[in-house]
């Protein structure tokens, strides 16, 4: 089902063009607007839905292979040297668009890019709470 008013959407369902890289009757992957990198491109799935938490079993099942496939080709096509796939959900964690989607980002070296973060650093007792935190 598609959402009102939501770009992802369109573009998945064709009624936005796009540069497709890849389509069948759930996904379409296109290069991104506004790409990290060349081939920088985005796995859409064509049913509407705002983010992970709210992604079918069915399709969240289907994303990685998809993610695979494309990441081999591409780094074949473009003699990418790494790979990062990259999903955020909800704006504290960067989304900008809700509509699901996953970041398809090839790595060159020197390409001047910084997808990382400023590593913390915990005590045993304080990894202990959160991991009972998590799980208990
Ligand atoms: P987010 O920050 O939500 O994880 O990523 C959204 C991504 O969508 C960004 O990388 C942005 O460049 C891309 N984007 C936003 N609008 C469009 C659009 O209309 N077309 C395409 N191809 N990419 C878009
Ligand atoms: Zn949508």
């Amino acid at each position: 089902m598609m959402k009102d008013n939501c770009i992802f959407c369109k573009i998945a369902n064709g009624e936005i063009p796009s540069k497709a890289l890849y389509e069948d009757e759930a996904f379409k992957v296109i290069l991104d607007l506004g790409p990290a990198t060349k081939g920088h491109a985005l796995i859409l799935p064509k049913d509407h839905a705002d983010n992970l938490y709210e992604l079918p079993d069915e399709i969240a099942s289907k994303v990685l292979v998809l993610a695979k496939k494309m990441a081999t080709l591409m780094t074949e096509k473009l003699q990418c040297d790494g790979f990062n796939l990259v999903q955020n959900n909800g704006e504290a964690a960067g989304q900008t668009v809700n509509h699901f989607h996953m970041h398809l980002i090839p790595r060159y070296v020197n390409d001047g890019q910084n997808i990382n973060w400023v590593p913390g650093s915990l005590s045993q007792e304080e990894l202990e709470e959160i991991k009972n935190q998590i799980t208990e």
